[in-house]
C-alpha cells in the first residue's frame, strides 16, 4: 500500500472544472446557500470555453422573427433524431432567459443599433421550422464570446463565496459500497500535496476529450479526465462514436476559424474556384450543418479538387467582406488566420481543412445534469450523489451532430438546472458523507504504480499513436475496414499502455506525470469511441458509414452505452431516445408532426 499523506475538505458541493459550465453550476450552487468548491487544473479563465468564438444560440428575435419551438426544431433535426427531445426543449425554452441572465450578470454582448444584443446567423439555424431563411439567432461578444462568458462567470462566482482550488488535479470519485459518489481525491499540482474532497454532491464539469484526435481545435487540458474518472468507477459513456469536425480548422494547425466567418458572408471554394457548397447544400450552402460541410469538404478533396500544392485542403474567403466587418466582429480571426496561416484575409483566402472539435458523447445525464446508470431495469436509473454537465456530459442537446452556438448555452442552461436540483435534494444541516476508506487507498495506489511506473514505452510516444490511430481510423469518412483496424490499434496502444514509462518521480510541477494520468483517460474516451462506432451500422449525423451510407431509425434510434473494464474490455448497451416533449402543444409546446424523424437535407 502506497503511503500518502492527505489534506480532508468537507463541503456541501464540488465542482470538478472551472469552464463555461462548471462555473454556471457553481455560482448556481452557491446561490442555493450550498458550501459550494471549484476544483480545476487550470486557472479558471484558462479553460477551453475561453477559445469559444461564434457566440451562443437564444432565439431573441432581435434581428427578426424567432421563437423557441424553431430552435427547438433545428436542434432535433441537427441532432439527427438522436437528441432527447426533453432536454432539446428544455435547452431551447430557457435560453433567452439564460442570455440576459449572462447579460445582466455583466457579459459586454455585441450590440445593434437600437442597443439590443446582436444576434448572427449559423449553421443549421433557420426560420419556419426548416422552411424559411437562415435566422440570425446566434449573440456574440465579436469574436471573443467564450472569453467574455469566462470572465463575467468567474467573478460572479467569486460574489457568491464559492471557493476554487485552482491548479488541483482530480485523480478518481470516490465511491461508496452502495453505488453513491462521497466525493474526489486530488493532487494539487504546485506543492504535491494529497487532498481528500467529501461533500454530498460531486459536478463533473471537465470538458470533452478532442485531444483523442491528432489534428483537433481543442485546448490540451481536452482530455476526457471526466470520462476516464467514471468508468473507473464502472460507470458507462454514452454515444461516444459521435464526433463533431468542424469545416474549418487552420490547415496544418488546427486551430479553429469560427462558423461566424460563414455567418457574417466568408464562403468555400475549391481548387477551380467553385463555390461547391451550392451544389450539396442547394438552400443553405455554406450554412449547411457541421458534419455535411465537413463530408462535402473531404469529398471535394478525395474527388481530385483540394487546392494547394498537395490538393488536401480547402479555401475559405473572407476578402469580399467589408474591412469593418472584418475589424468589428471578427478580429480575432483576422489575427488566428495571419499568425497560424500567414494569410491577410482582407487579400487572401484561409486554407483550412475539417478538425476534431466537439463530443456529442460523454457522461449520460438527464436534463438535471444527474449521471445516469442505466440497468435492465430502469434505463434511467440515477446515480447518488453526481452529477456531469458540459461537454463532458451527455445530456443529449446534441444527439449526433451538434449545430455551432448550441454548446454555450447547453453549459449555461443545463449548469444552472444542476443547482436548482442541487438545491431541491441537498440538505445543507445534514452531515457530509464520508466515503469508504479501502477507495481512497485504492485511488492512491493506482497513482503511486503511475508515479512509479518504468516501462518501455515514453507517454508522448503511446498517445502519439492514439491520436494518429483516432485520425486515420475514426474521422470524418468510416468504414467496416477502418472501425476494425480502429479497434485493434486502440486495444493494442491500451495493452502498451501498461507497460509504460514515467521519467520524473517528484510531486510539484510533474508534467510527465499529470500528462499520463491524462493519457489514461484519453484512451478511455479513444476505445469506446472506436468500439461504440464499429457497432453502429449506420450513418447518423457525425458518424458517417460508407458502408451504410443511410440513417437508420427502426434500429438504430438509440445510445450507446459503453464501458470499459480496467483490461480494456469494451461492453455495448443500448438505451431509449427520449422521444417525448415535455410541454403538450395545447398548452404551447411544439407540434409533435413538426419533429418527427424525416430525410435530412439543408
Ligand atoms: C476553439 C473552440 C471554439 C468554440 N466555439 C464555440 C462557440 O462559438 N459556440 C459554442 O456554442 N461552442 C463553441 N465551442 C464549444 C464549446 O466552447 C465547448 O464545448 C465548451 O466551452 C466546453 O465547456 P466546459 O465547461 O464543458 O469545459 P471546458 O471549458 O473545457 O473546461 C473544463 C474544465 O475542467 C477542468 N478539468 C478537466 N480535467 C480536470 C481534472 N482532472 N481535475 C481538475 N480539473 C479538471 C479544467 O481545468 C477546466 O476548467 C468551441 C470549442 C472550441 C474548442
Amino acid at each position: 500500500m502506497a503511503a500518502y499523506e492527505y489534506e480532508t475538505h468537507n463541503y456541501d458541493v464540488v465542482v470538478v472544472g472551472a469552464g463555461g459550465a462548471g462555473l454556471r453550476a457553481t455560482l448556481g450552487m452557491a446561490e442555493q446557500g450550498l458550501r459550494t468548491v471549484c476544483v480545476t487544473k487550470v486557472f479558471p479563465t484558462r479553460s477551453h470555453t475561453v477559445a469559444a468564438q461564434g457566440g451562443i444560440a437564444a432565439s431573441l428575435g432581435n434581428m427578426g422573427p424567432d421563437n423557441w419551438q424553431w430552435h427547438m426544431y433545428d436542434t432535433v433535426k441537427g441532432s439527427d433524431w438522436l437528441g432527447d427531445i426533453d432536454t432539446i426543449e428544455y435547452v431551447t425554452r430557457e435560453a433567452p432567459r439564460a442570455v440576459y441572465e449572462l447579460e445582466h450578470y455583466g457579459v459586454p454582448f455585441s450590440r445593434t443599433e437600437e442597443g439590443k444584443i446582436y444576434q448572427r446567423p449559423f449553421g443549421g439555424h433557420t426560420t419556419e421550422f426548416g422552411e424559411g431563411p437562415p435566422v440570425q439567432r446566434t449573440c456574440a461578444a465579436a469574436d471573443r464570446t467564450g472569453h467574455a462568458m469566462l470572465h463575467t462567470l468567474y467573478g460572479q462566482s467569486l460574489k457568491q463565496n464559492a471557493e476554487f482550488y485552482v491548479e488541483y488535479f482530480a485523480l478518481d470519485l470516490i465511491m461508496s459500497e452502495d453505488g453513491a459518489c462521497t466525493g474526489i481525491m486530488a493532487w494539487k499540482l504546485d506543492d504535491g500535496t494529497l487532498h481528500r474532497f467529501n461533500a454530498k454532491l460531486v459536478v463533473l464539469a471537465t470538458g470533452g476529450s478532442g485531444r483523442t484526435y491528432f489534428s483537433c481545435t481543442s485546448a490540451h487540458t481536452c482530455t476526457g479526465d471526466g470520462g476516464g474518472m467514471v468508468a473507473r468507477a464502472g460507470l458507462p459513456l454514452q454515444d461516444q462514436e459521435f464526433v463533431q469536425f468542424h469545416p474549418t480548422g487552420v490547415y496544418g494547425a488546427g486551430v479553429l476559424i469560427t462558423e461566424g466567418v460563414r455567418g457574417e458572408g466568408g464562403y468555400l471554394t475549391n481548387s477551380e474556384g467553385e463555390r461547391f457548397m451550392e451544389r450539396y447544400a442547394p438552400t443553405y450552402k455554406d450554412l449547411a450543418s457541421r458534419d455535411v460541410v465537413s463530408r462535402c469538404m473531404t469529398l471535394e478533396i478525395r474527388e481530385g479538387r483540394g487546392v494547394g500544392p498537395e490538393k488536401d485542403h480547402i479555401y475559405l474567403n473572407l476578402n469580399h467582406l467589408p474591412r469593418e466587418v472584418i475589424e468589428e466582429r471578427l478580429p480575432g480571426i483576422a489575427e488566428s488566420a495571419r499568425i497560424f496561416a500567414g494569410v491577410d484575409v482582407t487579400k487572401d483566402p484561409i486554407p483550412v481543412i475539417p478538425t476534431a472539435h466537439y463530443n456529442m458523447g460523454g457522461i449520460p445525464t438527464n436534463y438535471w445534469g444527474e449521471v445516469l446508470n442505466p440497468t435492465a431495469e430502469d434505463q434511467d436509473a440515477v446515480v447518488p450523489g453526481l452529477m456531469a454537465v458540459g461537454e463532458a456530459a451527455c445530456a443529449s442537446l446534441h444527439g449526433a451532430n451538434r449545430l455551432g452556438s448550441n454548446s454555450l448555452i447547453d453549459l449555461v442552461v443545463l449548469g444552472r438546472a444542476a443547482s436548482i436540483r442541487a438545491g431541491q435534494i441537498i440538505d445543507p444541516k445534514a452531515a457530509v458523507p464520508e466515503g469508504p476508506k479501502a477507495e481512497v487507498e485504492k485511488i492512491l495506489d493506482r497513482f503511486d504504480s503511475i508515479r512509479h511506473a518504468d516501462g518501455a514505452n515514453p507517454t508522448a510516444q503511446v498517445r502519439l499513436k492514439m491520436q494518429k490511430a483516432m485520425q486515420k481510423d475514426a474521422a470524418v469518412f468510416r468504414t467496416a475496414e477502418s472501425l476494425k483496424e480502429g479497434c485493434e490499434a486502440i486495444s493494442t496502444i491500451w495493452d502498451e499502455m501498461r507497460d509504460i514509462k514515467v521519467t520524473d518521480r517528484s510531486l510539484i510541477w510533474n508534467s510527465d506525470l499529470m500528462e499520463t494520468l491524462e493519457l489514461h483517460n484519453l484512451m478511455v474516451n479513444a476505445i469506446t469511441t472506436v468500439y461504440s462506432a464499429e457497432a453502429r451500422t449506420e450513418s447518423r449525423g457525425a458518424h458517417a458509414r460508407e458502408d451504410f451510407p443511410e440513417r437508420d431509425d427502426k434500429n438504430w434510434r438509440k445510445h450507446t452505452i459503453s464501458r470499459v473494464d480496467e483490461s480494456g474490455k469494451v461492453s455495448l448497451s443500448y438505451r431509449d431516445v427520449h422521444t417525448e416533449p415535455l410541454t403538450p402543444a395545447e398548452q404551447g409546446g411544439i407540434d409533435v408532426s413538426k419533429i418527427a424523424p424525416k430525410k435530412r437535407v439543408y
